[in-house]
Order: structure tokens, then C-alpha cells, then sequence
């Protein structure tokens, strides 16, 4: 916002103090003199005290500003405890324009959300917003262990391509988490998903289901090898791929299907590969929102013929961009790692046999992702921990709800989420969040609604419609401050259980 629309002449009348008030949406104005020196802060409250007392709205707004000051004279001349006296002085708050933001942050507070920068003649030039002090973000990594370490290794070894130690540590680690043989370290999830499909020989003419409900990189690789998404719906008790719909869906063209693993929740991979062998389908499972979701006590991303990781910043654990294929057959593991740089002849160097991809996971980010993954547990229960506070007290307000856990699956929280009740207008309720520094996020939208896969899906997706509008991902960042997700639950408490008051009224009075 330009400062302009924040400063008036105190020489003005209150009525057009409160106009500038009213146009800037703030609730505040800095007043200033003839020489534009900064004299004080007006806000709409003092206005509304002003004219309790007589003041009208000719009042200029200077005479506010004598009011205060001599108000404040008054009760600091009384006051003898020093922390009540600094807080006093807090009214007629202001910063010179090179004050540290983490020093600002110490000068708002729930009243005083609006400081005026000054320069060196004490005019303002800027202000600061504690909006900005509250933020949540839905997702940021946090970096405890080794990856520093592991980083300057990389460097002062000179080893930070592809070659190097810890592209393999990493890999064997991480095939060895998900119960797996073989990790192929790639440059992202999408690649990780492009690179299944084409080793398995993926081509035009083929077709491959998806569930309906899911991130686009998921049909978006199944169209780079020239095949088709067959988009399905999902079941609603666990918001992943719906095995009968798997079923109705398969044709004689059909040659894979890609079970989702969608907000942590793992698919009903029992069903999946029961159906995939009756029909021989490759399965190929994305992982990139349940890394450590477990079916039967067996992690994902070991069930199918390939399991296919994302580290993108916002995931479970990151290398800032990357990702990650797991699988179990030799052969295919070899295949995915000639297709993974540039289809060349591990034997024969610029022989290629194929038309590869350079989709190669450097020994930077392959560092970050080891001491990432020895750190796998607390990353997991961090989240967990964030989760179970929101279920505990947002769980049992009828405004929302949670599909019941699936037997003997071991859900993950990569982002808490939620639905809410059909009569609340999640976009709204979002865009109220985001107005008290909480960063909610919509569900993705069902991949069928939108432009590049409109008619790929066969028959309708009434779930995915349903989920996809009323869900919202709540802050969940490992590393929020208990106080801070605490803070975030009452907000989102106070939002939800109002609203429900709001729609409950009318109802009540018209029974
Ligand atoms: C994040 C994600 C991907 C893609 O991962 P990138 O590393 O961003 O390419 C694929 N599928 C799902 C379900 C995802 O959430």
C-alpha cells in the first residue's frame, strides 16, 4: 500500500481523517505537520472517543493528538512500575525506517499492529505491519541434522554432480526404508513418475488410471510418454483411487495403473495389486504425500513394481528438488537408471540404446536427503504432533471431519487434513485464514475439471468433486511453535464454531 494513503495534515477535520481512514482500510492514519514531521498516530477508536466527548467532526485532528499527549502525561506521571510505563508509551509507537525487522516484531502487539517508519527529518516514508509478524505457512522444511555437514563435505571434496558417495548412500538407505531393493535418485517426484513409466515401456496407445484427485505431475508424466490417463474416481473413506472403479475402468489398452497415496493416507493396496495381477497391470505407486505410511506393517512405495518419492520443499523430507524411484527387480532398477542419464550404456560410454533423460539427482541435494531421511522419525512425529493437537480440538466440532482411519494402515501427516461441513464456503473460510496470517490450502482440484485432462475421465467423480471442494490443509510445518499452532487452533476455532452459530440461528428461529 502506498504510505500516502496512511499519513493526513493534522491540520485536517476529523471527517476527513475518518475518510482517509475508511479509504486505507487500516483503521489508523499518521498525522503530521506543516514540515510533514511525524506528530502521532490517529487511530478510528481515538476518533470514536473524540466525539463521545463532545469533539465534532470540524475537530482538526491535532487537538487528538493533544488529548493523548496530555492523556499519556498524566498517567505516566502517576505511574511508578517501569514495565506498565514502557507499555504506556507504546501508544504513540514509531521506528526510523533501517530498524531491524526482528526489532519491530518486538514493538506490535494485539493493539498496536501498525508502525510508522520515519527517516532521518522524522517524516514517514514506510510502514510495518504486524500481519506480517503472524504468518503460518502450510509447509517449510527444517534442517537439524547432518545436512550441513554433509553439504560442506560435498564442497570441500569437490564431489557435488551426480558422482559421488552420497548419491548411493542415499539410494541404498532409502530403498532399504521403504523395504525395497534398489533407489534410482532422480531430479524430482515428476521425473521419478516419468522415468517408472518409460522403463516400463509406456508408450501411445496405452492407458493408464489415475485417480481423478491428485497433484497434476501424476497424469502429467503419464502424458510425456505419450499414453493416456484414464481418470477415476476415489474412495471416500480414504480420499484414494476407489479399486472398483480401478476395475470398471480397465480396458483391452490398459497397461497400469498409478495408485495415489493422497495427504498421507495410503491407498487399499491389497485391492489394487489383486486386480493389477488378475488383469497384468504394472502398478506404480506415488508417494510423494505418504513417505512412512505403512498397509500391514509394510511402508509404501513397496507394494507395486515401482514406488515413486518427491523431496520438493514442501514434502515429508526434502532435498529441495528431487525424488526418488524404489523397486525390487534388478533388471528394471538397471533400466531406470540407463533412461535416468541419457539412455547410455553404463558399459560403453556415449553408446545410447535409447532415448534417455538427463534426470540425474546431484550429490548436493543427495546429501541434504541422507541426513534428511536419518531423521525420518522426528520429521514424521513433528507432524504427527501438529496433527493431533488440531484433531483434539478441531476434530469434534460438527464443522468438520476426518474419514475414520483404515484397518491396519498407518496413516502419515504430510499436510493435516480436513473437510468441512457443505455448508461452509471453504474459499471464504480460506481467504478469513489467510486474513489472520494462516495459511490454509484448498484440495486439489479434481484433474478432470481442468482445460489439458477435461475428457479423460470415462464416467463422473462425484467423490473427488465433493472432497476437492470442502477440503483445506492446515498449517504444518514441523517446525511451528507449540504456541503458534495453539494460537492457529483458537483462530481456526473461533471461525469455525462461529460460523456454524451463524447458520445454526436461522434455522433454530424458523422451527
Ligand atoms: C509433489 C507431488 C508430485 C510431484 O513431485 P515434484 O517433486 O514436485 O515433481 C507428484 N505427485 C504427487 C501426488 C505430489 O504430491
Amino acid at each position: 500500500m502506498d504510505i500516502k494513503r496512511l499519513v493526513c495534515n493534522q491540520k485536517e477535520s476529523l471527517y476527513r481523517v475518518l475518510d482517509i481512514i475508511n479509504q486505507n482500510g487500516k483503521g489508523i492514519v499518521f498525522a503530521v505537520g506543516e514540515d510533514e514531521r511525524f506528530m502521532g498516530t490517529i487511530t478510528d477508536g481515538d476518533i470514536r472517543r473524540a466525539i463521545l466527548t463532545k469533539c465534532s467532526l470540524e475537530t482538526h485532528a491535532s487537538e487528538i493528538l493533544d488529548r493523548k499527549s496530555a492523556l499519556f502525561a498524566q498517567i505516566l506521571a502517576l505511574c511508578t512500575q517501569e514495565d506498565v510505563k514502557r507499555k504506556l508509551e507504546r501508544k504513540s509507537i514509531f521506528a526510523s525506517i533501517d530498524t531491524p525487522v526482528e526489532k519491530l516484531l518486538t514493538m506490535v502487539d494485539r493493539r498496536v499492529r501498525v508502525i510508522p517508519l520515519l527517516d532521518e527529518q522524522e517524516r514517514v516514508v514506510d510502514f510495518f505491519e504486524y500481519k506480517a509478524a503472524f504468518h503460518a505457512p502450510v509447509a517449510s522444511p527444517v534442517f537439524r541434522g547432518n545436512e550441513l555437514t554433509y553439504l560442506v563435505d560435498c564442497i570441500e571434496s569437490n564431489w557435488i554432480s551426480s558422482q559421488g558417495r552420497y548419491v548411493s548412500d542415499f539410494e541404498s538407505q532409502f530403498a532399504n526404508y521403504s523395504g525395497t531393493a534398489h533407489g534410482i535418485a532422480v531430479s524430482s517426484g515428476t521425473a521419478a513418475l516419468h522415468l517408472a513409466l518409460a522403463a516400463l515401456g509406456l508408450g501411445p496407445g496405452d492407458e493408464v488410471i489415475i485417480p481423478d484427485l491428485t497433484f497434476a505431475a501424476t497424469a502429467n508424466a503419464v502424458i510425456y510418454t505419450g499414453a493416456t490417463p484414464v481418470l477415476v474416481d476415489i474412495d471416500p473413506d480414504n480420499w484414494c483411487v476407489d479399486p472398483m472403479q480401478i476395475e470398471a475402468h480397465i480396458t483391452p489398452r490398459t497397461r497400469a495403473v498409478i495408485p495415489v497415496h493422497l495427504y498421507g493416507r495410503p491407498a487399499d493396496m491389497r485391492a489394487v495389486m489383486a486386480i493389477a495381477r488378475r488383469h497384468d497391470l504394472y502398478v506404480i505407486e506415488d508417494c510423494a504425500e505418504a513417505l512412512g505410511a505403512t498397509l500391514g506393517g509394510r511402508r509404501v512405495g513397496g507394494f507395486g513394481h515401482v514406488g515413486c518419492f518427491s523431496f520438493f520443499a514442501n514434502k515429508i523430507m526434502t532435498t529441495g528438488e528431487g525424488g526418488m524411484c524404489v523397486c525390487r527387480d534388478e533388471a528394471l532398477a538397471r533400466r531406470m537408471r540407463t533412461l535416468r542419464d541419457h539412455g547410455m550404456s553404463p558399459d560403453r560410454k556415449y553408446w545410447h540404446q535409447d532415448i534417455g533423460f538427463n534426470y540425474r539427482m546431484t550429490n548436493l541435494q543427495a546429501a541434504v536427503g541422507l541426513a534428511q531421511l536419518e531423521q525420518i522419525n522426528d520429521l514424521l512425529r513433528a507432524r504427527e504432533r501438529i496433527q493431533k493437537a488440531y484433531d483434539l480440538k478441531l476434530g469434534n466440532l460438527a464443522a468438520v471431519s476426518v474419514p475414520p482411519r483404515q484397518a491396519g494402515c498407518r496413516n502419515v501427516t504430510w499436510l493435516a487434513s480436513y473437510l468441512l461441513d457443505s455448508q461452509i464456503d471453504r474459499d471464504d473460510f480460506i481467504r478469513q485464514a489467510s486474513h489472520h496470517g494462516i495459511d490454509v490450502r484448498p484440495f486439489f482440484y479434481p484433474l478432470s475439471d481442468m482445460p489439458p485432462y477435461r475428457g479423460m475421465a470415462p464416467a463422473a467423480t462425484p467423490h473427488a468433486h465433493n472432497i476437492s471442494l470442502q477440503g483445506v490443509s492446515l498449517p504444518t510445518s514441523p517446525c511451528l511453535k507449540k504456541d503458534v499452532y495453539h494460537r492457529i487452533l483458537e483462530i481456526l476455532y473461533w471461525m469455525l464454531t462461529r460460523r456454524t452459530e451463524t447458520v445454526q440461528t436461522p434455522l433454530a428461529l424458523g422451527a
